[in-house]
């Protein structure tokens, strides 16, 4: 259904890109009711509709993994064993030795005997729906995927890194979000899953590596413009939702706080330091949203820290709330994600999604011939007001996130608009 969707959207032209977009952002909101949802991926940049981890809920058994076994590709031995395309044993080589022995120095500095296979891949054996060259990890499978070459990653071309041995350290990061997982300390919290994942290869590059320091300096001074969205509380909503550019700009900044904290808090007690003060995999944080609390407590296991994180911490979005709602809607082009709240002690919050009722709409009309798939506005706003859709429900001191530019019609009769900052927080109580 889906596919058949994304083939009528694409004639369609813009209609079909805003359908797959609200796609998206509909099973965002669903996840990350209450708290971050948890992600069977870690990836490098942000994925097409639908995220991988999505895939994989829904295919069950048919893991990444087994995907990319059933592949015509070279088996290398070794520990962890590698598979590579035809054609990229060069440099899968060079990946394959840094990974062997940062796995050997993980083992010998932590007691555990992980269970990874790598696999270096170009652009045409690259499982869908991941977008070259998106490094990840499948924790679930124990599977790293590494693309061939990271030189076409968007934004690479200003940050002044050689893209071999980046690309040979991100394997290091990857394997640290597999044995964090396979050793029950993975933070549940995005950002600290990325901090802990930069961890180790940060120690690791510190012990064996120093000439590969650059990749712990923090943001390349010419990729700064990069940082559309500069808060970890953005991080923690969108994750790689927020594009490649900018989610490589939080992965720089988290690779620095990563390198500041292993320099002063050997891994072992680093790891178990986190594990113990914050929620790991598969349990939630209670509040996502406090980000402030969050780096209260992360100072206790990581002196110093707090003044590192520096103005990433800010949470003071602008405000946004609910008002008379406008004759149609007019998106902001430069709004990228809402933070909805509930901030009602008792009253449950009820909304419509101006771009879900069009979808339902398209897609009841995709089944009948003849009939416009594009929705007028007033069309959506009768299919709000008969009650034959469903609303949104939002629980009392809940929080959702949303992607944003959109337009939500509250059951109160008021409306929430999208202002055209980056992001905002849509703050409703009771009327
Ligand atoms: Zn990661």
């Amino acid at each position: 259904m889906l596919m058949r969707l994304v083939f009528r959207a694409i004639r369609r032209g813009g209609t079909v890109l805003c359908a797959i977009g609200v796609l998206g952002a509909a099973g965002h909101v669903r996840a990350q009711e209450g708290a971050p949802p948890s992600t069977a991926l870690s990836a490098h940049a942000p994925m097409a509709v639908p995220p991988a981890a999505d895939v994989i809920r829904h295919h069950g058994a048919l893991s990444i993994r087994s995907r990319i076994a059933a592949r015509d590709l070279v088996r290398v031995p070794g520990n962890p064993p590698m598979l590579h395309s035809q054609g990229a044993g060069a440099e899968a080589g060079v990946y394959h030795r840094m990974l062997q022995d940062g796995v050997a120095w993980f083992r010998a500095v932590l007691g555990h005997d992980s269970e990874i296979l790598l696999a270096v891949l170009d652009a045409a054996d690259y499982p869908w729906p991941v977008p070259y060259p998106t490094p990840f990890a499948e924790w679930a499978s124990g599977l790293i995927v590494m693309p061939r070459h990271l030189d076409s990653h968007p934004g690479f071309d200003r940050w002044g890194l050689e893209a071999v041995p980046l690309n040979a350290a991100l394997a290091l990061h990857e394997a640290g979000h597999i044995i964090a997982e396979q050793t029950g300390r993975r933070p549940a919290l995005r950002w600290l899953d990325e901090l802990v994942a930069n961890a180790f290869m940060a120690a690791f590059l510190q012990a064996r590596h120093p000439e590969l320091a650059a990749i712990l300096a923090g943001v390349p001074p010419a990729f700064d413009d990069a940082g559309r969205l500069r808060r970890l509380l953005e991080f923690e909503a969108l994750y790689f939702d927020m594009g490649q550019e900018n989610y490589a700009w939080f992965q720089f900044h988290i690779a620095r706080l990563a390198g500041y904290a292993v320099a002063r808090v050997p891994l072992p007690e680093l790891l178990d330091g986190i594990a113990a003060a914050f929620a790991t995999h598969p349990q939630t944080e209670p509040d996502w949203t406090d980000i402030p609390g969050q780096i209260a407590r992360l100072e206790s296991v990581i002196p110093g820290i707090g003044e590192q994180i520096g103005a990433l911490a800010d949470v003071a979005l602008p405000e946004v709330t609910p008002g008379p709602c406008p004759d149609s809607l007019v998106p902001p082009a430069g709004a990228e994600l809402a933070i909805l709240e509930n901030r009602d002690p008792a009253a449950v919050l009820r909304y419509h999604r101006h771009g879900i009722v069009a979808l339902a709409l398209m897609i009841d009309a995709l089944g009948q011939p003849g009939r416009a798939l594009d929705p007028t506005e007033a069309e959506i706003r009768a299919a709000v007001a008969d009650g034959t859709h469903a609303p949104e429900v939002l629980a009392p001191g809940a929080a959702a996130v949303i992607r944003w530019g959109d337009l939500l019609y509250l059951e109160d009769g008021r409306c929430l608009v999208a202002s055209d900052a980056p992001s905002a927080r849509l703050v409703w109580t009771a009327p």
